[in-house]
């Protein structure tokens, strides 16, 4: 019997969908700097890899087609180096898959074979019992999916080579998903090689775009989090992050009252949370919604998610239709002025449509427990403040009068810290203790236009 161990992609709602831009803010893919492979590399990588023999007999330039992107991956593996590595005190990296990739990766893998069809979200995947073939899925090799995520799939498939099948989850985020976990991150199997990846590019890569380093820092935690029965242990302090009218990024520290100034925001907007990633959804129609880092990181080209592929493809008009966006483990929801499109279902593509009740038009989520991507429910305020429950339990849509209470309306709502705060539409943070709100006072006070918890991970923080 053949076991496939699969990369569930679709459960983090990875898609890479959108055009790949050009310019000095935003990073390139991968290796970036050289648009050819000298005939040197190329003979090298040949050397294992005897398929790509016919593209080693001169340099080779990359043309964008799928073989020219697992080259592109290939070279990440290669070239990408690091400055002297140090294990974290927590379950983040170890170091135990830092050597060589490449060697890695040939020691295991002797064949890559790109195929036509894959189940949904499925980027890669390899066969067990010595079959020491790679198999890439179609939509792990368009050009809008980096060389840097595919270098960690590929370490993650050759981890598969030594064994290492991955279990269904039993609770959290990806609850009852094929092959979405390993049993903990301290067993050392593929998904402990993906958040090892991940962790030492966001830490040791020498001459990786910020916003490359900061997406993958964002990727490590989101494993680790998500992809174990025992969740990895990692060391870390929520604060709040604020932006304001001015589109500078602060940081409010909840235990101490205080504010720390970060980067520029590239627009105002709306932020919504896709697990540990933030995304900008700009006021100004004419921009797209991308992701967004708050230390002036830049921007990196990929998608998001294909709900933010689907907008930014969309006119200025049908843009400023949308409201709201929830993006959970396994449900999304976008909500619009006058209804909410569900897609209840990870595995399927198929949305469900509900019109907001009694004629009612959508005004914004609030997140009063906190924004969470096991959740199934989250709140929904109207234009006229009413509050439903929206929800996708069961694998089923619904649109719910809430029980929840507030004693004033609010634009935004996270938890921080195990804290409960609240933004106003007059800029002004509150704080909610048992739905009582208290003013929190600072020197931002009125020109606050969004608000959401934001983590730091001790290991990416110190030196
Ligand atoms: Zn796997």
């Amino acid at each position: 019997m053949k076991v496939i161990n699969k990369v569930l992609f679709a459960v983090l709602t990875f898609t890479f969908l959108s055009a790949a831009q050009a310019g000095d803010s935003v990073a390139t893919l991968g290796d970036g700097k050289a648009d050819c492979v000298s005939k040197a590399e190329m003979q090298t990588i040949a050397q294992h890899f005897s398929q790509f023999k016919e593209q080693a007999n001169a340099d080779y330039c990359y043309d964008g087609s799928h073989v020219s992107n697992l080259i592109s991956s290939i070279m990440f593996m290669r070239k990408t180096t690091f400055s002297k590595m140090t294990p974290s005190k927590d379950e983040l990296f170890t170091g135990r898959f830092a050597s060589s990739w490449w060697d890695y990766f040939i020691g295991r893998i002797d064949t890559l074979e790109i195929v036509d069809n894959c189940p949904k979200g499925v980027v890669a995947y390899v066969y067990g019992f010595g079959l020491r073939t790679m198999f890439a899925c179609p939509m792990a090799l368009t050009d809008q999916f980096s060389s840097l995520d595919r270098s960690s799939v590929f370490m993650h498939e050759a981890r598969h080579i030594d064994g290492y099948p991955h279990v269904t989850c039993s609770k959290g985020p990806r609850q009852g998903i094929q092959g979405a976990c390993d049993n903990r991150i301290s067993d050392g199997g593929s998904y402990a090689v993906t958040v090892e990846t991940y962790a030492q590019l966001a830490k040791f890569a020498e001459g990786l775009h910020p916003a490359l380093k900061a997406y993958s820092r964002n990727a490590a935690a989101i494993y680790a989090d998500e992809a174990f029965e025992t969740p990895a242990r990692v060391a870390r302090t929520e604060n709040l992050l604020l932006l304001t009218s001015a589109l500078d990024f602060h940081s409010y520290n909840v235990r101490t009252n205080s504010v720390e100034k970060l980067g520029k925001a590239y627009a105002a907007g709306h932020m919504v949370r896709r697990s540990q990633h933030m995304v900008m959804i700009p006021t100004d129609k004419n921009l797209k919604a991308q992701y967004i880092f708050a230390r002036n990181e830049g921007e990196i080209p990929q998608s998001p998610s294909d709900l933010i592929t689907e907008y930014n493809a969309q006119t200025p008009t049908e843009k400023a239709n949308l409201v709201d966006l929830h993006i959970g483990a396994q449900w999304t929801a976008r909500v619009y002025k006058n209804s909410i499109r569900f897609a209840c279902d990870p595995k399927s593509p198929a949305t469900t449509d509900l019109q907001i009740p009694n004629g009612q038009a959508s005004s914004n989520l609030l997140y009063p427990n906190g924004y969470d991507r096991a959740a199934m429910v989250a709140n929904l305020v109207t234009t006229t403040g009413e509050m439903y429950d929206i929800s996708c339990a069961g694998k089923t849509a619904s649109i719910k009068a809430s029980q929840l209470k507030l004693d004033q309306r609010y634009t935004r709502m996270y938890k921080a810290d195990g804290q409960v705060f609240g933004l106003t539409s007059t800029g002004n943070l509150y704080k909610l203790d048992v739905g009582r709100s208290a003013p929190v006072v600072t020197a931002l006070d009125g020109s606050i236009i969004e608000i959401m918890p934001q983590q730091s991970f001790e290991f990416f923080e110190t030196n």
